[in-house]
């Protein structure tokens, strides 16, 4: 565990716009997370940005180019 993955990301929801926000030590751990607005299933594919915190929160704050944000149900 390093200090990055303690650092906390927000983000919204691409779906429903609410506001979510989560570790990237969860973000890489965890399969998916679940939208507490909308329910829809959403992994964010850090590992290869797992070293560049600021970078996820960069393209986070656009729209994510670097980071694949996939929806399941
Ligand atoms: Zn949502």
């Amino acid at each position: 565990m390093t200090d990055i993955d303690t650092r906390m990301i927000r983000f919204q929801c691409p779906k429903c716009g609410h506001e979510l926000e989560q570790t990237i030590g969860r973000l890489k751990s965890s399969d998916a997370m679940r939208c507490p607005g909308c329910a829809v299933g959403i992994h964010i594919d850090a590992d290869r940005l797992a070293n560049a915190a600021d970078e996820i929160q960069k393209a986070l704050d656009k729209v994510p180019a670097e980071i694949t944000i996939k929806f399941f149900r």
